[in-house]
């Protein structure tokens, strides 16, 4: 029997007003009093995501933070990875996909993200995510409404219908330069790729530098369509 809870659509308009003008770390906070070990913050250390990670250890909040490590990740996001750990004193778990990157070459070759990219993603993301959150209740992303076309509506809370959980984006309002200030101010560790062009950071083989970046998600899956990994598409594919 599914013992998870249900959000109906009005339960989730009244805590978007609940949180409208709230900090984030107000939401963070609730999220942990409400769901305790049974809410996850997920991170790829991008820059939305490092400042999350300094609110919870500036609130001392015991939350469950975990990272979807593709195998694929750039050797300077696991610098970061490991560097966050020592820096704020915090375990951050890493979710892998059920195939290693040899038993998936086997079954669709060498370089599935360059002939079909979704499915690698499915493999690599979306399914570690599905796993991860079915014994969860909620999860945390630090998505924002400026990121890209596609998050525009992004909103503070929402209900993630595929993995049936609630999805919280304390972040979701919050411009860039605001993100930049914190990063500047408290001298939060991040991706020193950003510094290099990088707009986002992903998996190396889908992710490259953008000279003029239309938005955040510049640079990701430049030969294809894409600009979402899968992860956030339930909620974002709003109907
Ligand atoms: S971002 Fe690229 S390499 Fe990473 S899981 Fe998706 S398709 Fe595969």
């Amino acid at each position: 029997m599914d013992e998870k809870p249900l959000f109906t659509t009005s339960e989730i308009d009244d805590l978007n007003g609940q949180f409208e003008l709230a900090a984030p770390e107000e939401l963070l906070r609730w999220s942990y009093e409400t769901f305790g070990q049974d809410v996850a913050l997920g991170t790829g250390f991008g820059s939305s995501g490092v400042v999350l990670l300094h609110m919870v250890h500036a609130e001392n909040l015991p939350l469950t933070v975990f990272c979807l490590d593709t195998n694929l990740l750039f050797n300077e996001t696991y610098a970061l990875w490991k560097q966050i750990e020592i820096r704020y004193g915090m375990n951050i778990e890493s979710v892998a996909a059920d195939l290693s990157l040899s038993e998936q070459a086997k079954i669709y070759g060498n370089t599935l993200w360059k002939t079909d990219p979704d499915t690698c993603c499915t493999i690599r993301k979306v399914k570690p995510l599905q796993r991860y959150l079915s014994g969860k209740k909620a999860w945390i992303s630090g998505i924002r409404q400026l990121q890209s076309p596609l998050r525009k509506e992004t909103r503070k809370v929402e209900w993630d219908p595929v993995n049936r959980v609630l999805k919280l984006n304390p972040l979701a309002d919050w411009s860039d330069e605001r993100i930049r200030s914190v990063i500047s101010r408290h001298n939060i560790p991040y991706n020193p790729l950003h510094d290099e062009g990088y707009p986002s950071i992903g998996c190396v083989p889908c992710t490259v530098a953008a000279a003029n970046p239309e938005d955040e998600r510049s640079g990701r899956w430049v030969h294809f369509e894409k600009t979402e990994c899968g992860i956030h598409l339930p909620v974002l594919n709003r109907s």
